[in-house]
């Protein structure tokens, strides 16, 4: 389905309430912030901050057109490694996952050897949305902002026009890389939509905070590269200083209120493992991380968390004797 960006826009004024549908035409303009230092970082870059950061990274540049224009920008850095792809804001109201995307490259890119291809920002479009929806209420999901001008996954497309599709087609193209880690996020406070009655299709498991989730998909034969490197990254993680303290207590409020999670722990990570020959890419590790709509200090847990798991997955392929 491509139905266009439908955004549910909600201000508050005194007196009656209205409703109003409105139609605007595709703009490119960006939300203006100041720099942020990255490491540092208390709330989403700025798109202009995303592109500098960026640019900051050695290697080719190419980049794809979204629907409604805007530039979709990566990075090639070439290297003797076994090449990786990284990728942030498929859903950009997930955005501890940007910011992690451009830490984890700007680490890397400083590393003898590394190979590795990045696209922090996937969907400018939804971006965008996701900055005039915080206007107004800072503090909520903002999932219309998770979807592209044409209001599809951008993952899920499979036609030309490709727009910001071809991002990804184009990163494998020039890297080779059979290991994808594309970040993301879920609602990190959000107790009420469960008892609302209008949760969507395929979405009811992801409307409570469970902690640091990692989703691996994997073509059937990687099976066992997929299973060791989910142990081999788990248990890198589990040494960050806090990290599976917030884990615990978000799993201990879920099962108080929603019950058992019926998810499989690895090193106290809650992981979900799957054959999937969907992707081109025989390896994919999808990083869910609680973050929307942190800000502060928990949004630089959130994106040291994202941040970490790129370098810990990265350093664990290239010692997987298997692939
Ligand atoms: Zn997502």
């Amino acid at each position: 389905m491509q139905p266009g960006q439908i955004v549910p826009e909600i201000s508050f004024v005194p007196g009656t309430t209205s409703l109003r549908i409105t139609s605007r035409a595709l703009a490119t303009a960006d939300h203006q912030a100041i720099k942020q230092p990255l490491e540092r970082a208390e709330a989403p870059l700025a798109a202009a901050q995303v592109s500098a950061e960026l640019g900051r990274i050695e290697g080719v540049a190419f980049t794809a057109l979204s629907r409604a224009g805007r530039l979709v920008e990566a990075r090639y850095h070439a290297g003797r490694d076994k090449p990786v792809m990284i990728s942030g804001g498929q859903h950009p109201n997930e955005t501890t996952g940007i910011v992690g995307a451009l830490r984890a490259a700007q680490v890397l890119a400083q590393r003898p050897g590394a190979h590795f291809t990045v696209s922090p920002l996937e969907n400018p479009d939804g971006y965008q949305i996701h900055w005039r929806l915080r206007a107004s209420n800072p503090a909520h999901m903002h999932h219309a902002a998770r979807y592209t001008a044409l209001g599809d996954d951008l993952e899920y497309r499979t036609e030309e026009p490709l727009y910001e599709k071809s991002i990804r087609v184009q990163a494998e193209r020039l890297s080779g890389a059979k290991l994808h880690l594309n970040l993301h996020g879920y609602p990190a406070h959000e107790w009420t939509r469960p008892l609302s009655g209008y949760v969507p299709r395929n979405f009811a498991m992801w409307t409570l905070p469970k902690g640091f989730f990692l989703v691996v998909r994997h073509h059937a034969d990687w099976r066992q590269a997929a299973e060791q490197l989910t142990a081999s990254v788990t248990a890198r993680l589990a040494a960050i200083p806090g990290l599976l303290e917030t884990n615990q207590r978000q799993i201990a409020l879920f099962e108080t209120h929603a019950g058992d999670t019926g998810f499989r722990l690895v090193n106290g990570f809650p992981c979900l493992i799957s054959a999937d020959d969907r992707h081109e890419v025989p390896l994919t590790l999808i990083t869910e991380y609680p973050d929307e709509t942190i800000y502060g200090e928990a949004f630089i847990t959130g994106h040291t968390a994202q941040t970490a798991f790129v370098l810990a997955a990265y350093e664990a392929y290239q010692a997987l004797a298997s692939v």
